[in-house]
């Protein structure tokens, strides 16, 4: 009897080549007919777009389930590092690039809004630099964080964790170290990295910040998607069974135990069960209801998205990734989150694909990736969202007027596709100082062999913290099946 992995998104992925590569035995059973969850493509008119993920940050991560697999991440995917990564936009016209380089950033900065605010931003990363550095091995790598673990810790630990500023919001702490506010908007946004409210988000989300201006993003050749293939080449090369087009339907519970997974009525009995699919869906759809109580599920849900995809004329100054500003960008927050309905006035992301990822382009045109954030659970109001993402790119000189959206998937959609979310993308939010407290662990504690791995479970969501929330969830199964593994804490 071996382990069954129920999805293969990033989590599920991570769990099976870290389980695989400690000699247990694995079969994946995946719902759709491709790895790679959120992190998938599609073909349209020939070229094949991203749909999912755009950038890659911690890719240690990746590179330590690569390593697993007896294999360098540099023979596994080519890593793109395109320079200006990023254009903000904001509604006075004024634009700021990113760069790679930590000081070209605040060259960059100064140049467009002043010395003042490129030393109010070095302020901001030295803060941020510090919580992650602070709090990264309590709240990302290692088990989930529990109020008894952090008492046990030890005075070092204490006086560490008692700088990230625990006590703030994340705006609260935008605010103390930056006046302009264009830069307090560029800051703001990384909480919807995990599809939070800054308003209401803890300060020590201030680390994504450090995290992707500080320690870097990436984009791999031939999309993210090509990530999810690649592990599951090494999960395969481990000897995982990889079944796709097979959704699980049930898990079977006996005694307090998960004990089989059930899918087109077919019995698999399994020592332990690692389930990458959302808690919700966990919760709403494969437990039986007698166990479901097993699994917290947060009401706090994560936003949603609609995304899009055009046919770009190219053009020469397009960046890989650009960022459009509304005139009053807090709005949004209080919009998603506050009237639970669409930001009257959203924010566009665009992606480059082909600057991005180096991904092919039609003859006439290169493939832009737009996306909007929405709420999960969709309200009624849902507005034409072809049209409101044109005409603000067009607007903006994004994109000409002739460019022709070829694909889109409304959240409604998303939701669909990923049963019981809602369509929240990053599973629970961080909304309160105690998410991180209040998010599922790796191991369900009150069902035995029964394990979570993903967005919706510790750490949360992105692709490094599902691919880090895996890899946890097969240290801790590897752990009570009594076997040993060589952990890798980081
Ligand atoms: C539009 C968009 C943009 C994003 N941008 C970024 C970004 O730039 N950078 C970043 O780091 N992150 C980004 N994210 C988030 C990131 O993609 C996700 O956090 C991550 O990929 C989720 O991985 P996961 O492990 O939670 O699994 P998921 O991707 O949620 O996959 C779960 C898998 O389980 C399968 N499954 C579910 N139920 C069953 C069942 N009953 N039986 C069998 N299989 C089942 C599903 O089919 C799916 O394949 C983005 C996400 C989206 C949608």
């Amino acid at each position: 009897m071996g382990v069954v992995v129920i999805g293969a998104g990033m989590g599920g992925l991570a769990a099976a080549i870290e389980l695989a590569a400690t000699g247990v035995e694995v079969d994946l059973f995946e719902a759709g007919p491709r790895v790679g969850g959120k992190a998938d493509e599609v073909l349209v008119d020939g070229v094949a777009v991203d749909t999912g993920p755009t950038l890659l940050t911690l890719p240690h991560v990746a590179a330590a389930l690569f390593r697993a697999g007896g294999r360098d991440i540099s023979e596994a995917v080519d890593l793109v590092r395109p320079d200006p990564a990023f254009r903000y936009h904001y509604p006075d016209r004024t634009t700021v690039d990113v760069h790679h380089a930590v000081d070209d950033t605040l060259a960059s900065v100064a140049a467009s809004l002043g010395p003042a605010a490129a030393e109010q931003l070095d302020a901001h990363l030295a803060r941020a630099r510090r919580i992650w550095e602070a709090s990264s091995d309590y709240f990302v790598f290692g088990a989930a964080p529990t109020f008894q673990r952090i008492l046990t810790l030890g005075p070092r630990a204490w006086w560490s964790l008692a700088r990230i500023d625990a006590h703030k919001t994340l705006w609260d702490v935008i605010c103390d170290d930056v006046e302009d506010e264009r830069l307090r908007w560029l800051l703001a946004r990384y909480a919807t990295y995990n599809g939070s409210d800054v308003r209401t988000a803890p300060a020590t989300l201030a680390c994504i910040a450090w995290v992707e201006l500080g320690l870097g993003a990436w984009g791999i050749r031939g999309g993210m998607h090509a990530l999810a293939t690649a592990l599951a080449d090494t999960a395969r090369q481990l000897g995982v069974r990889i079944h796709l087009d097979t959704p699980v339907e049930r898990i079977e519970v006996n005694a307090d135990r998960a004990v089989a997974a059930v899918h087109a009525g077919r019995r698999v009995a399994c020592e332990a069960v690692v389930c990458n699919a959302d808690a919700a869906h966990l919760y709403a759809s494969l437990l039986p209801e007698s166990s479901r109580d097993a699994v917290r599920v947060s009401p706090d849900t994560s936003t949603s998205g609609w995304v899009g995809v055009f046919r770009a004329r190219p053009q020469d100054d397009r960046v890989a990734h650009e960022v459009v500003f509304p005139e009053h960008y807090l709005d949004e927050f209080a919009d998603l989150f506050g009237h639970h309905r669409t930001p009257r006035d959203p924010t566009i992301y665009t992606c480059a694909l082909s600057r991005a990822h180096g991904r092919d382009t039609w003859d006439d045109g290169e493939p832009v990736f737009a996306m909007i954030n929405a709420p999960a659970h969709a309200p009624d109001d849902q507005p034409d969202w072809k049209a409101l993402a044109r005409h603000r790119l067009v607007r903006s000189g994004l994109l000409d007027r002739d460019d022709r959206l070829v694909w889109q998937r409304t959240p409604t959609s998303l939701a669909r596709r990923f049963p019981d979310t809602g369509g929240a993308i990053y599973g629970a939010a961080s909304s309160s100082l105690f998410s991180a407290f209040r998010r599922p662990a790796n191991r369900v504690h009150k069902l035995h062999g029964l394990y979570l791995a993903g967005g919706s479970a510790h750490p949360g969501g992105g692709v490094p913290l599902c691919l880090q929330s895996g890899r946890q969830a097969a240290f801790e199964l590897v752990s009570d099946l009594g076997l040993s593994h060589q952990l890798v804490a980081k």
